[in-house]
């Protein structure tokens, strides 16, 4: 017996919108490359019953047989840092391939054990997907995450609060603004940074399609004028311009050709900020310490 949703009217984030504050270096936006590495798990982690069905987890095995080493290829080409949120399963199945990103000098965030999407009405079951993924960052790669992306883009009040109390600083998740914000947790303590996504920015929209979930794709001449637009709307409003990308995607042959294009375009310029994570977050907690962020409603409780 599942209990009634609260349906009461009121921001059902109850988080402030961001602050005001600069980015580094007078840079008038930031750009924040992000990689999903769900290798099998996008497949199977919320559908088990796939596990044996050897082409449709193979869209997954492109990470590690191919996408991965193309798209550190382009990021070492273009002298970026990326960060690369990678789900435990992923680490265990796939080593060799995720110590490759770690001596590559990229981020490593954390995304769950098997991407299951965490569920309100199932809190243990996203605890568990928090404490394995963790485990196994530690175990497999010596690294423990201090970023949070969701698997499949969910997250929940009491989530949030797990997540502060397993030491991860920041999620990239939601929705809801342009700029990073600080989180508020049920009890009206701070929680985590929020460093927001733009949806226009994920490739599986635009590039992923399957027998069991069919859907068109687009190429050079629909994804490169939204990214453009986007971006410069973007960079304009002084946000961060999030990616949420896939190596199954992106390092497609031709999704990593538009890619390289938009990204040399960002790189060439010198009024933006790309910065992983984990470097937008102690930007933004540097500036909560020198009171920078204007108008933040700090809850020091
Ligand atoms: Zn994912």
């Amino acid at each position: 017996m599942t209990k009634p949703a609260d349906l009461t009217p009121r921001p059902l984030n109850p988080a402030p919108p961001a602050p005001e504050f600069p980015w580094p270096n007078g840079k008038k936006s930031a750009l924040f490359i992000g990689f999903d590495v769900d290798a099998e798990t996008a497949w199977m982690g919320n559908r088990p019953e796939n596990a044996d069905r050897m082409v449709t987890t193979s869209h997954g095995g492109y990470d590690a047989r191919v996408g991965t080493a193309k798209i550190l290829t382009l990021l070492n080409d273009l002298g970026l840092r990326a960060t690369f949120f990678i789900p435990g399963w992923t680490v265990e199945a796939h080593t060799a391939m995720c110590e490759s990103i770690v001596a590559a000098g990229h981020e490593i965030g954390h995304h769950g054990y098997l991407h299951k999407c965490p569920d309100p009405t199932k809190p243990d079951e996203a605890r568990d997907e928090i404490d394995r993924g963790m485990a196994a960052l530690r175990a497999r790669l010596g690294v423990t995450p201090v970023g949070y992306r969701a698997p499949s883009g969910e997250n929940f009040a009491a989530l949030l609060a797990y997540l502060q109390e397993q030491g991860l600083r920041y999620s990239s998740s939601f929705r809801d603004d342009i700029r990073p914000y600080r989180h508020r947790l049920p009890d009206g303590r701070p929680g985590p940074v929020e460093i927001p996504v733009n949806y226009a920015f994920d490739d599986w929209n635009f590039g992923m399609t399957s027998r069991v979930d069919p859907r068109p794709i687009f190429g050079r001449d629909a994804i490169l004028p939204i990214w453009d637009e986007e971006f410069q709307g973007m960079h304009d409003w002084g946000g961060v311009t999030t990616m949420v990308l896939h190596p199954q995607v992106s390092g497609r042959p031709m999704r990593w050709r538009i890619l390289r294009d938009f990204l040399a375009g960002v790189a060439a310029r010198d009024d933006v900020w790309i910065a992983t994570g984990a470097e937008i977050t102690a930007h933004f907690e540097a500036c909560e310490t020198s009171a920078r962020v204007a108008g933040a409603e700090r809850d020091t409780g």
